[in-house]
């Protein structure tokens, strides 16, 4: 009986196997899918599940920016407050950064809580980072990290909170606003000159050090992606003037939906329990927040029908309790054993002394969940190279490779950054591999991804400076 169960979880798992499987075929539908939304988001307001949205960013630094400049990021999971001083000519003479995170009771409290912890925080920031010497640098950017609408490169307002996030009151307000007046509430005298998606501030970092960098990507605990775009090709905006021509957009890409997203029962009962259902479905197969969640769906699933991780656990209805770090030290559990594995089963779901058997099974949920978002990510990416016509196939004619005006594939560099990609290796190779594979061995050797580690405020705080009404 006990072998028949075995094998009913084998199935289950063949079963799941196939249900996210991400095929290059199935992938270069989704690059299609995504170039077909980004057009559609840009033709009309509303046009379609991604926004789209302005930034108002039309210069990327270029290496010239000079002076002392902070930032603050609040992303999904983190908080983070850096200061830099740029020297010209591609510089860094120096960059402070603090890492805290988000107390959770912040993160559904009112805006005047959330925003006195950050400038509070920021004001301790500076005295440890200045000394007592008098405030140098007084321009601030602003990283936030949640879809804003922008009315000018300095003003947004808030169109939702994603990842977890729900404080009422701010939706629909201007989050400079509510951060300036924080501001004065600390007795801190700056000034907010820019309001930036951490997907942007990558893309900013990026182009200050490599001018052919045209997008950025994001995966930490959210997704999120911007890419510059020419501002004739914002139709939904006729008539925007911009001083370069061009626009980044910023896509709010954990939104895209498409038929062709290898979508399994787990992600539906994922999404139906979320905070946000029908909201961030490229998000929820993606990033960080959910990954360990799908995988902690499809143990409890297989625990249910059958016994092979003994009595089931009541940690296995959870949401939440297996986070993505353990599922990726799961995932890359390297003794001959599986022992991390099986400590992480018994801390953390209180599931234990499972034979060596099931503990390999448990590292292959963890891979096909990785694999499939890392994949889909990577779809993600060439289809904005496709929209931009850098994937090499706006020019194909009669099987020979050429794009742009040139006729040649021109070098092309994304800027990724976020803690999931950052920090776990298989994920990391999965996605670049995959990029190689949809764009094919004649042009992967044209697209380069970087990492740019704390780009989102880095890149903020360079904005800031290109902003700033001090020079
Ligand atoms: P945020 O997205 O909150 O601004 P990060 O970009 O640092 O911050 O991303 C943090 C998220 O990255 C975490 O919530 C987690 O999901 C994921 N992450 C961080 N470290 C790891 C790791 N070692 N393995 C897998 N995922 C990780």
């Amino acid at each position: 009986k006990s072998r028949r169960r075995w094998w009913n979880v084998v199935r289950a798992l063949d079963e799941f196997e196939e249900a996210a499987s991400t095929p290059v075929g199935r992938l270069r539908q989704v690059v299609d899918a995504m170039a077909v939304e980004m057009h559609a988001g840009l033709a009309s307001e509303g046009g379609s599940k991604l926004k789209m949205l302005l930034t108002y960013v039309d210069n990327l630094p270029d290496g010239s920016e000079n002076g002392t400049y902070y930032a603050l990021h609040i992303g999904g999971t983190n908080f983070r407050l850096l200061r830099i001083q740029l020297g010209g000519q591609r510089s860094i003479l120096g960059h402070d950064v603090e890492r805290k995170p988000i107390p959770q009771h912040l993160m559904t409290s009112t805006s005047e809580e959330l925003f006195d912890f950050i400038t509070v925080s920021l004001k301790e920031f500076i005295e440890t980072t200045n000394g007592a010497n008098q405030i140098r640098g007084k321009d601030l950017g602003f990283t936030f990290s949640f879809p804003v609408k922008q009315t000018s490169l300095s003003s947004g307002t808030l169109i939702k909170w994603t990842k977890g996030f729900s404080i009422d009151d701010m939706v629909e307000k201007d989050v400079v606003e509510c951060l300036q007046k924080a501001l004065c509430r600390t007795g801190l005298d700056m000034n907010v000159a820019a309001l930036v998606n951490d997907s942007v501030g990558t893309l900013a970092l990026g182009h200050f050090y490599d001018k052919d960098t045209v997008a950025a990507v994001v995966i930490g605990t959210g997704t999120n992606a911007c890419y510059l775009e020419r501002a004739d090709a914002v139709i939904k905006c006729q008539g925007l003037l911009t001083s370069s021509g061009g626009m980044v957009i910023n896509m709010e890409w954990g939104n895209f939906w498409s038929s062709h997203l290898p979508r399994t029962s787990y992600d539906i009962d994922l999404d139906a329990e979320s905070q946000n259902p029908n909201d961030q479905g490229f998000e929820k197969m993606i990033s960080g927040m959910y990954l360990g969640d799908i995988v902690r769906r499809v143990i409890h699933k297989m625990s249910l029908e059958s016994d092979v991780f003994g009595p089931v656990s009541s940690n296995l209805s959870a949401r939440f309790v297996l986070s993505t770090p353990l599922m990726a030290a799961m995932h890359e559990d390297h003794t001959p054993n599986l022992t991390e594995v099986a400590k992480i089963l018994e801390e953390t779901l209180n599931i234990k002394d499972v034979p060596l058997k099931v503990r390999k099974l448990v590292v292959k949920i963890c891979d096909v969940v990785t694999r499939r978002a890392a994949r889909l990510a990577a779809a993600g990416i060439v289809g904005i190279l496709k929209k931009i016509g850098r994937d090499g196939t706006a020019g194909i004619t009669s099987g020979r490779v050429k794009s742009g005006k040139s006729g040649k594939m021109r070098r092309t560099v994304v800027a990724i950054e976020g803690g999931l990609y950052l920090s776990y290796t298989i994920f990391q190779e999965y996605l670049n591999e995959a990029v190689s594979e949809i764009l094919g061995e004649e042009i992967a050797p044209f697209v380069t991804l970087k990492i740019m580690e704390d780009g989102s405020g880095i890149g903020s705080a360079m904005l800031a400076a290109s902003n700033s009404n001090q020079n």
